[in-house]
Formats: C-alpha cells, sequence, structure tokens
C-alpha cells in the first residue's frame, strides 16, 4: 500500500525515551525506535520528530522556591536538547542519516532551526530532530510538536503515548472502557476526560486542519502501519 503520508511529524515525550529507567535516555530502546523509523524513512516518507525532555524536566513542576517559570522552562528545553542529541547519533549509529535542528542557540552542540534548512534535510531524506521545542518559555513540546508540523508541512502529528489511543474513559481505572477509534477536535478540546495532548496543541491543530494520530509508538510496525493509514490507535481530526 502507498504511503498516504509524505512527510509527518512523530512526537516523542522524555518519558518515553527514559524506557526502562526512572529518568535519563533508555539507548537500547532509541536504537529500536531507529530501526522502526528506519522502514518508514525507506518507504520514502520524510520524517521529523519533536522530542520531549520530561524525563530531565518540566518548567511548570520544577518553577518556585526561586526558580523563575521562565528560567524552569529553559531547562526544560535542555532537557529536550539532551534527548534529541543523544537520539540522533542513536538513530545515526543504526544507519539512519539524522540531524538535531536546535530552536534554542547552541551552535556547538546543534545546527540551529532554520527554516530552509530543515526543508533541505528531509528532501535528502534525513530524519530531522527538533531540540529546544519552539524555542520560547510557557510551552511544551506538545504545542511546539503542532507549530513545527505546520511550519514544515507535515501531513500529520503522531503523538506517540503510554496507551495505544484514546479511550472513553480511564482505562487504567476502567476495565470497560473502550478505545475510539476517531475522535473531532471538538470533542478533543472539549472533554477534560481526554488528556492526550494540552488544550493549546489541540487548539492549533482544530485552527489548521492538522490531523492527530494517538498511538503506541513502542509496538513492532506501529509507526510504519500508522504512515500507511491503518488504523493504530486514535485520529483527531475533523
Ligand atoms: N519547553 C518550553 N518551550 C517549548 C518546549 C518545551 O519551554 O517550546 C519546556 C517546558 O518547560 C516543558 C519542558 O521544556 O515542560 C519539557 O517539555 P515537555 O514537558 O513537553 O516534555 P514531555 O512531557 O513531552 O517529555
Amino acid at each position: 500500500m502507498d504511503a498516504p503520508y509524505k512527510r509527518l511529524l512523530l512526537k516523542l515525550s522524555g518519558e518515553q525515551l527514559a524506557g526502562k529507567f526512572e529518568g535519563g535516555i533508555d539507548a537500547e530502546l532509541g536504537a529500536w525506535l531507529a530501526k522502526e523509523i528506519k522502514k518508514v524513512v525507506e518507504e520514502g516518507t520524510q520524517v521529523v520528530i519533536m522530542v520531549g525532555g520530561g524525563n530531565f524536566a518540566r518548567g511548570a513542576q520544577l518553577a518556585g522556591h526561586g526558580i523563575k517559570r521562565v528560567t524552569a522552562d529553559h531547562i526544560g528545553m535542555l532537557g529536550t536538547m539532551m534527548n534529541a542529541l543523544a537520539l540522533t547519533d542513536i538513530f545515526e549509529s543504526q544507519g539512519v542519516a539524522t540531524r538535531c535542528l536546535s530552536s534554542i542557540f547552541a551552535e556547538q552542540v546543534a545546527e540551529p532551526f532554520i527554516h530552509r534548512l530543515a526543508n533541505k534535510h528531509l528532501e535528502k531524506g534525513r530524519v530531522v530532530i527538533a531540540a529546544g521545542g519552539i524555542g520560547r518559555p510557557y510551552l511544551t513540546t506538545d504545542t511546539a510538536a503542532v507549530s513545527l508540523a505546520l511550519e514544515l508541512d507535515c501531513d500529520v502529528v503522531m503523538k506517540a503515548t503510554k496507551v495505544d489511543g484514546v479511550y472513553d474513559k480511564d482505562p487504567a481505572k476502567f476495565e470497560d472502557a473502550k478505545k475510539l477509534d476517531r475522535v473531532t477536535y471538538q470533542q478533543a478540546v472539549e472533554d477534560n476526560a481526554i488528556k492526550v495532548m494540552d488544550k493549546a496543541a489541540m487548539g492549533l491543530a482544530l485552527e489548521h486542519k492538522l490531523p492527530i494520530v494517538v498511538f503506541d509508538a513502542m509496538q513492532p510496525d506501529n509507526i510504519l502501519k500508522a504512515m500507511h493509514g491503518e488504523t493504530v490507535g486514535t485520529t483527531i481530526s475533523n
């Protein structure tokens, strides 16, 4: 089957990158992920990855006791940078051409995020890993993911989560919780039980009709299946 997506953005949280560990990065998992991404790239789909930083710091949690919110967010962004750098090396070690582009000034460690440069890398078939979110405080990498997907004309945002999609109620609490194959933006924004992405991210996706697939990326071939448009999680669209 032909891939319906020419270019996709995969959002990975820091917690996922920590894998079997409490914090930091699970390099073994990173290598597994590289092989999964390789299958997608080999089919000609261009891949952008937005990494979170929650395995190191989250601004909203860190702020306080003298640490300003802006500083806490800077620390959070540096956390995403650590993930992006590690993942870039891991991907390249697995034969996946990858570039880390940073939205915070960090010339010694990564290329700057420049729109044309990102496009050039993607057109050459390289995976682009975004570091530093969108580079501004008071945001999360979910919002940064939607913003970057719009900027780079991605066809879809694939948001990797621990559960395999959106449920009508919390599957951890209710045995009879049902997975929903499709959810509208409106439902995702209005229903407080649906907490897959923050409202700012969802609002931006809604405004620009950018589809979001919420799925478990850590299952074999799930990224490839999602790329083929197979139902592997929940699609949030009109
Ligand atoms: N952050 C930010 N601006 C951005 C992206 C991230 O200030 O554009 C900060 C924010 O403090 C956030 C932290 O970086 O909490 C780590 O990102 P996030 O919480 O989204 O990571 P995840 O939960 O996905 O691991």
